[in-house]
């Protein structure tokens, strides 16, 4: 695998894919640099080389060229976080872009416009990637929120750059922290999955089981494996299609010798509402007119132990309805969990979705070992996947 410390990028112009999809405000500033801050090492690693940096990235949806959408509006951030100022050019291809770039000097910063104001940009063409490969002569991929699409700036354009081509050291942090877990983490190796629905995690615990020696079945998701069991689940959310399939994933559980937590209690509510009365209950008899939304006190307790026990540990999903007030605490008290096994040596990685909004807006995003940048990238990464933006460099 090769990465950026393979490189010296003196008087070359590295051309990197980087994600700066961040997120706006109404006055156009930008809310969250955190995408802009993972790519810094990145950066400073080659100016101080002493090479150049073309950055390229996407921002939001647009439909062709549409201003609201120009990376022109996060040119100041990007020179605050990196303490270097950046140039910016309104084009990504073309001729104007290739000035820009040639008249780049080692130290410099240039930041090129939405490539997805082009079309050819998530259609992956092949000519557009061409005229991207012109502006650079070493391709750094160091966007993970994006290596699970074969667009042209995250992976066609991979190929023009026949051995100059490398992860840049976020994607790299990535990749190491998902193999710790797939593959080199120190046992035992547990994983969380929590969250909304069977059907999306279906893949992933799949391809888990061979990996992990604990999982950790929680949020409304444990639901579906309950009643396949025969439990009374009362109105918690239930996708009754996917029960025989939870069953075969229990018995695959018990073939492999992994050991599976499912919550034994949880907080029923009246209505799924932050006003709604609640009730502690046994998983499996929970009252007709009632829901379960987050972990009871022994499920809460039991999962601590496990956590405690674990020396590595994946953990994607919410344990309840977390965005409730009243129903977070099983998702804070599991992340309080995880930051204790952190502080005692354990590896932690966060990823995908809403257990990274969780993790942020209860703080402990400083107190787990890592936490991805990559939703979407990082599910397709736990279902065994080989994500193409990776292949790309790989090949
Ligand atoms: P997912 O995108 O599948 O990871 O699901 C995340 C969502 O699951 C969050 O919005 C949570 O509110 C929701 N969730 C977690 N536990 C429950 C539950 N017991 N009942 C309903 N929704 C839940």
């Amino acid at each position: 695998m090769k990465t950026l410390n393979d490189f010296n990028f003196e008087n070359k112009k590295a051309i990197i894919r980087v994600d700066f999809n961040v997120p706006l405000n109404d006055a156009f500033e930008v809310t969250d640099a955190t995408r802009i801050v993972s790519a810094k090492p990145t950066i400073i690693k080659i100016l101080e080389d002493g090479g150049s940096c073309i950055l390229m990235s996407h921002l939001g949806r647009p439909k062709g060229v549409q201003d609201e959408f120009s990376l022109k509006h996060i040119v100041k951030k990007v020179e605050d976080v990196l303490g270097v100022e950046v140039k910016f050019v309104e084009a990504c291809v073309g001729e104007k872009a290739e000035a820009a770039a040639a008249n780049l000097q080692p130290g410099q910063i240039l930041l090129l416009e939405n490539l997805r104001f082009h079309k050819e940009e998530e259609a992956g063409d092949e000519a557009f990637s061409k005229q991207l490969s012109n502006l650079g002569d070493i391709y750094v991929n160091d966007a993970f929120g994006t290596a699970h699409r074969a667009h042209a700036s995250t992976t066609i354009v991979a190929q023009f750059f026949e051995g100059k081509k490398c992860f840049g050291y976020l994607l790299e942090q990535e990749i190491q922290s998902i193999d710790k877990v797939m593959k080199t983490g120190e046992k035992p190796v547990l994983a969380i999955l929590g969250g909304a629905k069977v059907s999306s995690k279906i893949t992933i615990i799949e391809n888990i089981l061979d990996a992990v020696d604990h999982l950790i079945i929680g949020g409304g998701m444990a639901f579906t494996f309950v009643k396949a069991h025969g439990g009374k689940i009362g109105n918690s959310i239930c996708e009754d299609d996917k029960m025989p399939l939870a069953l075969d994933i229990l018995k695959q559980a018990k073939e492999k010798g992994v050991q599976v937590h499912i919550p034994v209690d949880t907080i029923a509510a009246d209505a799924f509402s932050n006003d709604a009365n609640t009730q502690i209950v046994d998983i499996d008899a929970i009252p007709d007119g009632w829901e379960g939304v987050d972990a009871g006190p022994k499920s809460r307790a039991q999962f601590h132990d496990v956590v405690m026990q674990c020396k590595t540990i994946l953990w994607n999903g919410p344990l309840g309805v977390f965005e409730m007030e009243k129903f977070a605490r099983g998702t804070i008290e599991l992340g309080n969990s995880i930051a204790e096994a952190t502080k005692n040596g354990a590896f932690s990685l966060v990823g995908g979705g809403d257990s990274v909004a969780a993790v942020k807006q209860f703080g402990f995003e400083d107190k787990v070992s890592y936490v991805s940048t990559g939703g979407g990238a990082m599910l397709e990464s736990l279902e065994g996947k080989i994500l193409p933006g990776i292949a790309a460099i790989l090949d």
